[in-house]
């Protein structure tokens, strides 16, 4: 007999294939409860975990497979109910670290053999394809590493070269977004009896997290999610290059796919939406520009953050270069600001569980590292507010590319910026109090102070920085 032990963010069949598991083995589903109180979850996240498991469990035992869930206190009470064990056992390995963690712990407690760790069928990459690139580079780039996959799987390839002639589009994408733009975003998933359910059960069982009053709109089967998909490729991806940095009020899905959820979470496997992407473009209904852009999110962008985080945990998440130390701003959790280009991204965040890459970047992170705000504390709101977040990705985003912790490992100098940018790329400007082109009295954009407060704070360690030495030579002169 064999057992496969699944968790949360690992309900697929694609898995149960990979083991090899028939109608008389075993699937069990670990839910530890303790795993629901690591951070206060935003109820969305809780919602969709809990609803995929369900529905996957479900539709297992609906084809005469055994699945059991296991709802018990920690990882090692969860094994507890299927040890000792004389059968063969199958687990997929994890990416995030306090969870490998918790696997060894509980496997030494339990005394149970895994026979077999699964690669993570979710990426295009294996654990050691992945530490055979990184180790091999002095620097990791992510260029480098984007067109060595677009390479290797050939990917918007012709005859060895790249579809348009070269790799990156992304100079004709980045613009704000036009005045007739309307976003196409899927409507929200009705809901059946399990979700319904487990809305009920988790709204009793955590009243005081982060909340909507939105109905839960998100994909709990991969049916829905292949839905999400095909809704995408045909009305949004053709304006997404075009607009995936623009931001406007009211319209908080703009051109994004949210399918990160998916794949992040076994419901699509970013092999099908690369594929389902590309074909798009060669039947015409989306430009290179939106299609590479795209295409670069999932194999450049997704499969290097990875990368970053499975060759520098655990070290990677206590570095701290600009020694921020600040709590992060209450208004965080409730939006409850002047500043309106933060108070409309976190009334979103609280709204849907969720902000597109700009607003978690330009605006959230942004704001964040002028003020100082220490990276845990940054991170920790992220893990706890979004339901696509993982520790994998919210680390090397929130830590490297939005704070500049790891002191330059993933970008070459902090993203940050003045109220000019946000002037720029959104109309939060247009309802606010304060002015972005004024910058000094009560009307004075606070994130113009912000950013001059945070040069001089920093001069020291950046200005030495080729791509911030210009900035410096020109302050002083
Ligand atoms: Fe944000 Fe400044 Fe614009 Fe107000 S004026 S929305 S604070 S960037």
């Amino acid at each position: 007999m064999k057992q496969l032990f699944l968790l949360s963010h690992q309900a697929s069949p694609l898995y149960v294939k990979q083991a090899g598991i028939t109608q008389q083995d075993r699937i069990v589903m670990l839910m530890p409860l303790a795993w629901d109180r690591r951070y206060a979850y935003h109820q969305f996240r809780l919602i969709f975990h809990h609803s995929v498991v369900e529905h996957f469990a479900n539709d297992m035992t609906r084809q005469g497979y055994q699945v059991v869930i296991e709802r018990q206190a920690t990882l090692t009470a969860c094994l507890s109910n299927h040890t000792p064990f004389e059968g063969t056992a199958y687990a997929v390995d994890a990416i995030d670290d306090d969870i490998r963690v918790q696997w060894q712990q509980a496997t030494r407690d339990t005394s149970l053999t895994i026979h077999e760790w699964m690669d993570d069928a979710f990426f295009y990459l294996t654990r050691d394809d992945v530490h055979a690139w990184f180790s091999s580079q002095q620097q990791w780039k992510m260029a480098s590493f984007y067109t060595m996959v677009r390479k290797r799987f050939d990917l918007l390839m012709d005859q060895g070269k790249p579809v348009g002639g070269k790799y990156s589009f992304d100079g004709a994408n980045r613009k704000r977004a036009p005045k007739n733009y309307v976003s196409l975003a899927k409507e929200p998933f009705p809901h059946d009896a399990i979700t319904t359910h487990v809305v009920h059960t988790i709204q009793q069982a955590f009243p005081t997290n982060p909340s909507s009053t939105m109905p839960f709109p998100y994909a709990v089967t991969r049916a829905q999610a292949i839905e999400a998909m095909e809704h995408f490729m045909r009305d949004q991806l053709a304006t997404f290059g075009r607009v995936q940095d623009a931001m406007i009020q009211g319209e908080p899905f703009m051109s994004h796919s949210k399918l990160s959820l998916y794949m992040n979470n076994a419901l699509l496997t970013p092999q099908e939406v690369v594929n389902a992407a590309i074909k798009a473009y060669s039947e015409g209904l989306a430009p290179l520009e939106s299609v590479e852009g795209f295409v670069r999110q999932i194999v450049g962008w997704r499969e290097y953050i990875r990368g970053v985080y499975q060759e520098s945990m655990p070290q990677y998440k206590q570095r701290n270069t600009l020694q921020n130390n600040e709590p992060l701003p209450p208004f965080y959790w409730d939006a409850a600001t002047s500043m309106n280009c933060l108070h409309q991204t976190i009334q979103e965040t609280i709204d849907y569980s969720y902000n597109h890459h700009i607003q978690r970047l330009m605006i959230l992170s942004n704001y964040a590292n002028l003020q100082g705000v220490h990276p845990m504390e940054l991170s920790n709101w992220f893990n706890a507010m979004y339901v696509d977040a993982h520790d994998w990705v919210v680390t090397p985003n929130v830590h490297g590319m939005g704070l500049y912790a790891d002191g330059g490992i993933m970008s070459t100098k902090p993203y940050i910026s003045s109220g000019n940018y946000i002037h720029k790329m959104s109309d939060y400007c247009d309802g606010c109090q304060y002015d972005p082109l004024i910058k000094e009295g009560p009307t004075a954009c606070p994130f113009h102070k912000g950013y001059w407060d945070f040069i001089d704070r920093h001069e020291a360690v950046l200005s030495t920085n080729p791509r911030m030495r210009l900035m410096y030579k020109t302050k002083r002169s």
